[in-house]
């Protein structure tokens, strides 16, 4: 019977939910999550009662690759006791989230069948609360720390998402971590593509039908004045397209006609 199965539940509480994972859940015989919001957790418990909170292994101080690490070597000990878990974490448990590719790689070598349900991200979200298409111009989707210490090379003619924006730099969880200078650098490296003026937005899905996403404009100079959580993303919006190729057109004519 020993198999892992990776769940999401998105956002949107308790909406997110796709009746494929609902069913994973119910059917397993133990629940491990890491969502943070107490209504879901709340919610995943009448559908199961095994379910128990990977929470604990976060602490103050504590590097986070530090309670990664023994969050998928407690999903793995409770596959290896030869059960069905089912491992729920929030947004789509392989985006921008370490566990849930770790534990599902781990159980493979193992010998132990393993798998990963989609579900919505934070992009989704944006994409929808937003009106933007990635497909218009394109989309380019960057951890912003990394985006900072690799110099990643980005077009700025097409959309840009920075995710945990708000947390440059944080390698433990710090409830009073001070996001301005890791903003600062960002606001360095993205004034000289785009210009002090330009206007990126802080965007925060909402968990909830009755209240709005968070949807905060603000000229790339200001980033470092405007407040910004862990679950916060930085959107930047293309400049202008530059024209089409010529000779790439022209080819094109040509195949086409
Ligand atoms: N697996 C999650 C992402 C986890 S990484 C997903 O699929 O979306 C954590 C980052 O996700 C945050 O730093 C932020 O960039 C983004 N995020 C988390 N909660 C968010 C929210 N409510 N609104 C917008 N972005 C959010």
């Amino acid at each position: 019977r020993a198999e892992l199965i990776v769940v999401g539940t998105g956002y949107r509480a308790v909406g997110d939910l796709t009746l494929e994972a609902k069913a994973c859940i119910e059917q397993a015989d133990v629940v491990l999550c890491l969502i943070g919001d107490p209504m879901v957790t709340g919610f995943l418990e009448r559908l199961n009662p095994s379910v128990r909170t990977l929470d604990g292994f976060y602490a103050a101080g504590k590097p986070r690759t530090a309670s990664y690490e023994e969050m998928v070597r407690d999903i793995l000990a409770e596959v290896r006791r030869d059960k069905l878990v089912c491992c729920a974490l929030y947004g789509h448990p392989g985006v921008f989230a370490y566990v849930g590719h770790e534990a599902v790689r781990r159980a493979r070598l193992e010998g132990t069948p393993a798998r990963m349900l989609a579900a919505s991200s934070a992009e989704d979200w944006l994409f929808a609360d937003m009106g933007l298409d990635p497909g218009t111009c394109g989309c380019q989707s960057f951890e912003a720390t990394d985006f900072l210490l690799r110099r990643r090379i980005f077009d700025p003619t097409s959309l840009l998402v920075l995710w945990q924006a708000g947390v440059i730099g944080m390698a433990d969880r710090d409830p009073g971590f001070d996001h301005r200078p890791g903003a600062g650098l960002l606001t360095e490296r993205l004034i000289a593509a785009y210009g002090r003026d330009h206007e990126a937005t802080v965007y925060e899905a909402s968990p909830y039908v009755v209240t709005p996403p968070r949807i905060s404009p603000v000229p790339l100079a200001k980033l470092p004045d405007v407040p910004m959580s862990a679950g916060s993303t930085l959107v930047v919006p293309p400049l202008p397209a530059r024209p089409a190729d010529p000779e790439v057109t022209a080819r094109l004519r040509a195949t086409c006609s």
